[in-house]
């Protein structure tokens, strides 16, 4: 089922989410809804907070390199995921399905390890440098409450949020 995307300035999205302690169907069926509500927003990835569940669980789907096809073997469930290394520094322009519309260049680490459990509770571990580091890092700071625009330095923050003001007004509807 396609589920609601809840968008900036949502405070449920500032929520820190808890771990994941029962492996059943229901988380299952969290994951499912997910998988469906970020390919229908035609996002790269999503985390249980943005659809206003507190759980650390995300998502990711990152596309293929030669077609830019996003394929369901490639996606990614992450349970209670933690980075245990950290490696150089990398930006890249981010957006983000609960603040549409808006991209800017975030910094990250380049390379990071990163374990987490799968949907069943098994130990997984992945070691990336690619668009999956960055993605992974920005799906967990949802987990801790976090938007990417909070990363972002003073200027392009105050930007941004004059920005967002003006457009929520705009796209004000009946
Ligand atoms: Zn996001």
């Amino acid at each position: 089922m396609i589920r609601k995307v809840l968008t900036y300035p949502d405070p449920v999205l500032k929520k820190a989410s808890k771990d994941v302690e029962v492996f059943d169907s229901k988380l299952h069926l969290l994951l499912d809804d997910m998988y469906e509500t970020m390919i229908a927003e035609n996002g790269i990835g999503l985390a249980a907070i943005q659809i206003g569940v507190d759980l650390n669980v995300l998502i990711i789907n990152i596309p293929q390199e030669e077609d830019g096809v996003q394929i369901k073997e490639n996606l990614i469930e992450a349970i209670n995921p933690q980075i245990i290394k950290k490696e150089g520094t990398t930006v890249y322009k981010e957006g983000c399905l609960s603040i549409p519309e808006y991209y800017e260049e975030v910094n990250r680490a380049e390379k990071i390890e990163i374990v987490f459990k799968d949907r069943f509770g098994n130990d997984k571990s992945i070691s990336t440098d690619s668009l999956l580091a960055i993605a992974f890092q920005h799906e967990m700071d949802h987990l801790k409450g976090m938007l990417f625009v909070e990363r972002l330095p003073m200027l392009k923050r105050r930007k941004f949020e004059k920005e967002w003001k003006k457009k929520s007004r705009e796209n004000k509807k009946f």
